[in-house]
């Protein structure tokens, strides 16, 4: 068991944290590069995209009358390979917040080593508001409109909110119609008769279960009966705590955007399943009582999963989490002011550069399968993912020990290094 107490109390104080996505984000980039003692130049090449494009997409909607739709696709870095990163579907969708994601893509690739860049594409629209013919035409334009972006030497999409299989069927039969050829490996996430990969679906949980049985095994704690709380019930979530649950863990809170629920003895997480099946949310489920949502973040156990949405950990709750590890599977959950304080607290947080990297790995496998025509068995797919899982772990594990700092500075300096590194090996092109 190691003693983790003196690295995540870093000697130099924590950067001053500001909340405006990008430069969240950047804030943390720019502690880790300060400690790497970045070379100049290279700080600044990291610190701006690559490219970024924003694309007018005029849909006919069912009524006949032109909408006309607003949508981003940026390239952050693409020193170690092509773009990979999400398309998101989303009202509040904003250039700023798409960059602040390719960014942290970037990062996430370069953590599990996986030969991608970063990127992130974004579509401003209400995707509830809007028939499936509309959706369809809307992301058909929208691929056009960024069309000399994309490939699968260039630039990669898959899902991200609000988006799915379906919607990247569309993107890949548009980029295939215009270059008249089948290019399955222009995206990722694809339903698996048409190039998807084995074992996408539960990458992403399966990822955050075997960061946090590495987690737990450092602190000595057993997993077997360790208590957990999820917050999100959807893909990363209910995976999450399916897994944990067959590692012998006992799932006491889970929530949704309907409530959360809570039972000491232990939630029956296939019965939860189940109720959302035929339901849709958790609203009432039987096998737990209800709590407020934010005592769900608040509840007294070992791990805590946030897999909702961004910014649920902030100032405002920070000082009230009682758990002794956070593992990340949603993307930023935590803002950069809480991290502070829930070091000061001696909680471990597996940042989600590394604990929902899970997702982005079997993607690398789904764009390697469809390159080589050949697809793996299931097994095969997970054996490899957890493997990269556990490899990546240690990897940022012993980077934040060696530099006396959290797991999410060192997962920061791991990413940062290796794309530096890349970048200074290729130089500058004049
Ligand atoms: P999802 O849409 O399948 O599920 C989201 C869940 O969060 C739902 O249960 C929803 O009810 C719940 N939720 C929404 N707002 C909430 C709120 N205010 N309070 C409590 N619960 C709320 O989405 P997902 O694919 O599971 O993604 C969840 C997070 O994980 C996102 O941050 C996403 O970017 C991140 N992520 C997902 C993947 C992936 O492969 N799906 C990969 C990496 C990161």
């Amino acid at each position: 068991m190691t003693d983790i107490t003196n690295f995540i109390r870093p000697e130099k104080p924590l950067f001053l944290a500001v909340e405006h996505p990008f430069e969240a984000m950047m804030s943390r980039f720019d502690y880790a590069a300060q400690l790497l003692n970045l070379d100049r130049g290279l700080y600044k090449v990291l610190r701006n995209p690559d490219r970024q494009i924003i694309v007018s997409i005029p849909v006919l909607m069912d009524n006949g009358e032109v909408e006309v739709f607003t949508g981003y696709r940026v390239l952050y870095n693409t020193s170690r390979g092509p773009g990979k990163g999400g398309i998101r579907f989303d009202k509040n969708v904003t250039l700023e917040e798409v960059k602040a994601l390719a960014a942290w893509m970037t990062w996430k690739c370069a953590v599990v080593n996986i030969p991608f860049g970063g990127a992130k594409g974004g579509v401003v629209c209400d995707p509830m508001s809007l028939s499936v013919g509309e959706l369809e035409r809307l992301t058909r334009r929208y691929t056009a409109g960024i069309i000399e972006l994309l490939g699968p030497d260039s630039d990669v999409p898959a899902p991200d909110v609000n988006t799915n299989e379906r919607i990247m069927a569309w993107v890949m039969d548009t980029y295939s119609m215009h270059h008249r050829h089948t290019v399955t490996a222009v995206v990722t996430g694809k339903p698996v008769e048409m190039g998807g990969s084995l074992g996408r679906r539960e990458a992403t949980g399966r990822g955050v279960m075997i960061v946090t049985r590495e987690a737990v095994r450092h602190l000595g704690i057993d997993i077997i009966g360790a208590t957990v709380a999820v917050q999100g019930f959807g893909n990363v979530g209910s995976v999450s705590s399916q897994l944990l649950r067959e590692q012998g863990c006992k799932i006491i809170g889970v929530g949704d955007i309907s409530g959360a629920f809570y039972n000491k003895k232990g939630i029956d997480i296939e019965k939860a399943l189940e109720w959302v099946r035929t339901n849709r949310t958790l609203a009432g489920f039987p096998g737990a009582e209800t709590m407020e949502p934010e005592e769900l973040l608040e509840l007294e156990c070992d791990v805590l999963v946030p897999a909702a949405k961004e910014d649920q950990i902030t100032p405002r709750n920070a000082e009230k989490i009682r758990t002794k590890v956070i593992c990340e599977g949603a993307n930023g959950p935590t803002s950069a002011k809480a991290d502070p304080i829930l070091q000061e607290k001696g909680i471990l947080v597996i940042p989600d550069i590394l604990a929902n990297a899970g997702g982005v790995t079997v993607s690398y496998f789904e764009w390697v399968q469809n390159r080589v025509g050949y697809f793996w068995s299931l097994d095969r797919v997970n054996d490899r993912m957890e493997r990269m899982m556990k490899e990546s772990f240690d990897s940022v594990y012993e980077t934040a020990e060696r530099y006396k700092v959290p797991l999410r500075i060192g997962a920061y300096i791991l990413a940062i290094d290796k794309v530096a590194r890349t970048l200074k090996l290729r130089g500058i092109y004049a």
